[in-house]
């Protein structure tokens, strides 16, 4: 399977039966037979192989998020065409067909809502939307995230999914990497935890932004990881790249990521990692005060 991985099994997806789909799929990555219903009940990952198929925003967040704690911010912001950008179709065409296929109106929902009771800002990427490309209204959408987070002092997840900057906002889009990347050292600066979560596949200039900056970064099992994909890798150098180098277990190796979390265990170690930063924070600010007090004391 290697590195060009699909988003879902080789299958029909139709459900009706006038087709004759009786609802029984081929992973494409172990090649078992699987039901439709069985991926379903295991978060769309291979019941037999555990492959990580690819979820939406809506999916990732119902995954994720206590039962109707969810609350969309900025869900406003619209992209406009300021640079009046026209490739094979023009700019507006292509958003409006993602708008279609996706059923929302940018590559990224953002919000808050609680995992386990705990509060915190989230943000998700859809790769269903233009490859989940960063344009300016994502660029906005997640800094309006950060800076929210900022106020309120709530812990911030991110979850990523992106071919890169947007190609049809061209420099608009990749200005979103210092902004985004700017908001979240003030994140930084003021303690406030955040966790990126690297899903397959997160590339290019989210890669090379925010998706890289989290205090802690997890990554899903088989994620393809980069900034410049294989393809423009062995173009530009004219040589294969070794099996895997762009996945999340060879990055875990080397130092890139801190941890590969299952998709089924993300929310409870998301819990875990967050109750172990605000309380740490606290204790740390605790102790900060404490020491100071008893050396005024002396
Ligand atoms: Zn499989």
């Amino acid at each position: 399977m290697g590195l060009f991985s699909r988003d879902k099994p080789k299958i029909k997806t139709q459900t009706t039966k006038k087709d004759g789909f009786s609802g029984w799929l081929k992973c494409t990555h172990c090649s078992e037979l699987i039901h439709v219903n069985e991926l379903q009940q295991h978060g769309n990952c291979c019941p037999k192989c555990d492959y990580h198929y690819r979820l939406s925003a809506d999916e990732r967040i119902k995954s994720l998020a206590d039962p109707d704690t969810f609350q969309e911010l900025y869900g406003d912001l619209q992209p406009v065409d300021a640079l009046q950008f026209v490739d094979t179709q023009s700019y507006p065409e292509r958003l409006a067909s993602a708008r279609e296929k996706s059923g929302h109106n940018e590559a990224v929902i953002v919000g808050i809502c609680k995992i386990h009771t705990l509060p915190l800002a989230i943000g998700v990427l859809d790769f269903n939307f233009m490859g989940g490309s960063m344009g300016s209204v994502v660029g906005e959408r997640l800094t309006r995230l950060i800076e929210h987070a900022l106020k309120n002092k709530l812990p911030l997840v991110i979850v990523s999914t992106s071919g890169g900057a947007r190609m049809q906002e061209s420099i608009l889009s990749l200005m979103q990497m210092a902004k985004t990347s700017a908001a979240l050292a003030k994140l930084h600066e003021a303690k406030v935890p955040y966790i990126s979560v690297l899903t397959n596949p997160t590339t290019g200039g989210v890669t090379a932004s925010f998706a890289s900056l989290g205090d802690i970064v997890i990554a899903e099992p088989n994620a393809l990881i980069c900034f410049a994909g294989p393809r423009v890798i062995e173009q530009t150098i004219g040589q294969q790249l070794p099996p895997g180098a762009q996945e999340s277990e060879f990055l875990l190796k080397h130092g890139m990521i801190d941890a590969i979390v299952n998709r089924s265990e993300l929310k409870d170690k998301l819990k875990e990692l967050i109750a172990f930063l605000t309380h740490s924070t606290k204790t740390l600010t605790e102790l900060e005060a404490e020491v100071s007090v008893g050396i005024a004391r002396k």
